[in-house]
């Protein structure tokens, strides 16, 4: 289990999200949303039906589902250009939360 820092907490609870984003961002970076990947190591699904529902090419996960996807990017990428801002893209959502700290 990870252990955050005071920082990487702040950035997850201390923001203007609403309360349901900020839980699911939390409960995201602990890999613990109900994501196709998590219910395939519970044994819940059959590991051969994983893949993002959105894009088809890589495994629903708690990181590819919100971040790294290519339907999420384009959201984020469009986001990002309305605000006027340049990034690179985080390699995860631990690493995003990271970058939002104060
Ligand atoms: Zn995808």
């Amino acid at each position: 289990m990870k252990i955050f820092t005071k920082s990487e907490l702040y950035a997850i609870w201390k923001n203007i999200c609403p309360p349901k984003a900020k839980l699911f961002a939390w409960m995201a970076i602990q890999s613990c949303i109900a994501s196709k990947s998590v219910l395939v190591s519970r044994g819940i699904l059959n590991n051969n039906i994983d893949l993002c529902p959105l894009c088809n090419l890589e495994g629903e996960t708690s990181n590819h589902l919100p971040l790294l996807c290519q339907y999420a990017w384009q959201t984020w990428t469009a986001i990002i250009q309305w605000w006027k801002l340049v990034w690179v893209s985080p390699p995860s959502l631990m690493a995003f939360v990271s970058m939002l700290e104060p």
